[in-house]
């Protein structure tokens, strides 16, 4: 039997640079599997179904969820967002690490399901430099970006329920961290099976 893949959960406001920094991790550790989540919000610009995300009607996505589809699910600023679960499961089954780029709500839900898994909160500098790369980013609607900033400063009292947080300042850095994280997790005695012959 193969050892577990690592179960990596990573959340933060949006803005904070989650997307980037699991972007580049991606092309640092080509084999780690990153779960593309359903959600039904409308694509943003240069997004693509089935690599962004899968995007889906309401009743598709409630069909899904009633079919126990999702490991875990959560609204999100008017939106459902959800994990699909069979991907992720095989994975770990198959001894492969995987990302999960979620919120808190669902990296909540996901602890307690996987206490094993690893939790990374990503914070950026300050909440002006938070809004400036949301408005810089010019793909949210007023509202939409009034709604963002409102919820990071509740998101950013749950650092405390992650293992490790990264403030986000400067991406060469923040992504340094990330892959010590990752390459120290691996590492634990509890997670290896260590075979001598
Ligand atoms: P965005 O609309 O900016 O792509 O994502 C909005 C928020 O939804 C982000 O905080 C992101 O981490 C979260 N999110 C994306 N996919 C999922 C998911 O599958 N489950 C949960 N719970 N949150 C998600």
């Amino acid at each position: 039997m193969n050892t577990p893949g690592l179960l990596i959960v990573i959340s933060g406001p949006s803005g904070a640079g989650k997307g980037t920094l699991c972007n580049l991790i991606k092309k640092e550790f080509p084999n780690i599997y990153y779960s593309i989540s359903a959600t039904t919000r409308s694509s943003r610009q240069g997004e693509r179904h089935g690599v962004d995300y899968l995007f889906m009607s309401r009743e598709e996505f409630l069909e899904l969820r009633e079919a126990n589809g999702f490991l875990e699910w959560a609204e999100v600023y008017g939106n459902f967002y959800g994990t699909p679960r069979s991907k992720v499961e095989e994975n770990i089954a198959e001894g492969k690490d995987v990302i999960l780029e979620i919120d808190i709500q669902g990296a909540l839900h996901v602890k307690k399901q996987y206490p094993e898994g690893v939790f990374i909160f990503i914070v950026p500098p300050s909440i002006r430099e938070l809004k400036r790369r949301i408005e810089s980013r010019g793909q949210d609607s007023p509202e939409d970006i009034s709604k963002r900033l409102k919820s990071a400063h509740t998101e950013l009292a749950y650092v405390s329920e992650y293992d490790y947080v990264i403030v986000n300042d400067k991406i060469e850095t923040a992504i340094a961290k990330l892959k010590s994280i990752i390459t120290a997790e691996k590492c634990r005695p509890q997670r290896r099976k260590i075979n001598f012959e």
